[in-house]
């Protein structure tokens, strides 16, 4: 049975896109597995001058194709959320959210506890944090947490000056920023493979490993965030954040155990080995694109509210190696784009051949490498790829893939990678969020690429519905490997 959380949430963009397709049927989810129940209420705040009652049908209308809805429980739910009119740059607004919140707390029995949650536009983060603390909006009795959404900065100097903001506010231990990949259940499934199993925990190094390769594919276009993609592109959008988690999460040491603190000491740990890229190192082993017109579809350039001129990324490619004794001369590469041929979340280990072929002397070509393939999204699983003989008689080797999928009916039943993540905010776990130096790190790196693109590295166009440019093929034929899986 669920531990219920005593909590009050505010939620500062309460009417926005994040809130109503995410949030909203998050927190139903937690109130219908009970981690949310009598004690707790919403404040849900934005510019507009909703009503209660607008508010809870807005609320209703996010749940329409949530599982484990009926008319009561859907009633009963939003009957615990309170609609606040609030211009975040306005100090009297957050004496009327304090006072809001103490006497919702009251009344609801809150045991004090204050959950914030920062879903809006960026540039207001810090805007709030710091109205946060001038009108002292702490509770003194039970905790004070800040959730704050993605993207945090968009180099190096904007993420410390949002950091900084942040901190003036909150201590780090409060701080809870969202990665919503480290929800993933196959991302955390991850550490479950490396580390209980003796078959790949000792082999799990670059005396075995030839090479990682990670893909982030996704089929759609720029859809309704041009205002905002335009400002980030790829590499900031997913590279800086989702890629390098996961990279951390393949390559770090085994933590002491699975505490935030041991966790993120052995994240931070693997990210310090992250090289300094110079100009021509980052020119040579990034590669980026943007989507031209192909399958119907438009160029990254004429869709809604893109510069016509754009030289915004819309996919990137790049090699990542890690300057640490355990992966030394291992590549990890990357790659993510837009209007790629379908939608697939995946892990590819692929492990070194034997360098010995004991059946030449029966006429058998050398068996080919092992294989391990983690499927984040939107398959759930794994294949282990093995070597077998071949029925007859004759000595001959063929692959054999050993396969677990998760079965569909199972994935819709399990926490969606935001319901679990407020869940672990609600009881003070911050394993699965990330701390302020792996910002730091993964930063400093990106900046590094991002500078030696804007000094004029080229940037290649690929048709809509191509498998991307052919220079991220190049980058691993270069060393003498190829992608493990095309999309088509
Ligand atoms: P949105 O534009 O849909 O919503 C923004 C909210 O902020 C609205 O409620 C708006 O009323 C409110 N707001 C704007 N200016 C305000 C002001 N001056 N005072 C008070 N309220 C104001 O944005 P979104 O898509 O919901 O994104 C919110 C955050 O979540 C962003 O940081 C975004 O990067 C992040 N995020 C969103 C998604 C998504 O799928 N939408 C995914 C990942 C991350």
């Amino acid at each position: 049975m669920a531990k219920e959380q005593a909590s009050i949430i505010t939620i500062f963009g309460g009417s926005g896109d994040l809130a109503r397709r995410k949030l909203y049927p998050s927190l139903y989810q937690l109130y219908h597995r009970g981690v949310l129940k009598q004690h707790f209420a919403v404040i849900g705040t934005a510019r507009r001058p909703w009503t209660n009652d607008y508010y809870h049908q807005i609320i209703a209308e996010s749940l329409q194709d949530e599982p484990n809805t009926d008319a009561e429980s859907v009633r009963d739910f939003a009957s615990h959320f309170y609609y606040q009119s609030h211009d975040v740059t306005d100090s009297d607004h957050y004496v009327t959210l304090k006072n809001l919140s103490s006497k919702l707390d009251e009344e609801y029995g809150a045991e004090g506890n204050r959950l914030f949650y920062m879903a809006m536009a960026p540039r207001f983060f810090g805007t709030i944090a710091s109205h946060i603390k001038s009108e002292d909006l702490f509770s003194k009795t039970g905790y004070n947490r800040l959730i704050i959404e993605k993207p945090f900065g968009r180099d190096y100097a904007t993420a410390k000056e949002l950091n900084d903001s942040i901190r003036a506010a909150f201590d780090e231990d409060q701080i809870y920023r969202i990665d919503h990949y480290l929800g993933k259940e196959m991302v955390q499934g991850l550490l479950a493979l490396r580390f209980t199993n003796p078959l790949l925990t000792p082999i799990w190094n670059k005396d075995y490993i030839a090479n990682v390769q990670i893909t982030l594919a996704e089929s759609v276009g720029v859809e309704e965030r041009a205002g905002y993609y335009e400002t980030a592109g790829a590499l900031r959008d997913m590279v800086q954040n989702h890629i390098m988690q996961l990279i951390a999460y393949v390559a770090m040491e085994q933590p002491e155990s699975f505490t935030p603190e041991h966790v993120h000491a052995a994240k931070n740990k693997l990210f310090s080995h992250l090289p300094v890229l110079s100009a021509e190192q980052a020119a040579k082993d990034w590669v980026r694109g943007q989507y031209a017109a192909g399958n119907g579809q438009p160029a990254y350039c004429d869709e809604d509210k893109v510069d016509a001129g754009s030289q915004i990324e819309t996919y990137v490619a790049g090699k990542v190696e890690l300057d640490d004794p355990r992966w030394v001369g291992v590549p990890f590469y990357v790659r993510t784009g837009k209007r790629l041929p379908r939608k697939t979340t995946q892990i590819t280990i692929n492990f070194k051949s034997m360098g010995q072929n004991i059946f030449d002397t029966v006429g058998c070509a050398e068996a080919r490498t092992n294989r391990l393939t983690v499927y984040v999204e939107p398959e759930q699983g794994y294949t282990l790829t093995l070597n077998g003989k071949t029925l007859g008689a004759n000595y001959e080797l063929e692959q054999h893939d050993l396969d677990f999928r998760q079965q569909q009916a199972d994935i819709d039943a399990a926490p969606e990678a935001y319901e679990r993540l407020i869940r672990d905010a609600l009881s003070g776990d911050q394993t699965n969020f990330t701390r302020w130096t792996e910002q730091k790190y993964t930063w400093q790196y990106i900046d590094a690429i991002r500078q030696a693109w804007d000094a004029g590295a080229s940037l290649t166009k690929y048709a809509a519905g191509s498998n991307g440019p052919a220079a991220a093929d190049e980058l691993l034929a270069r060393d003498g490997f190829e992608w493990a899986e095309q999309f088509k």
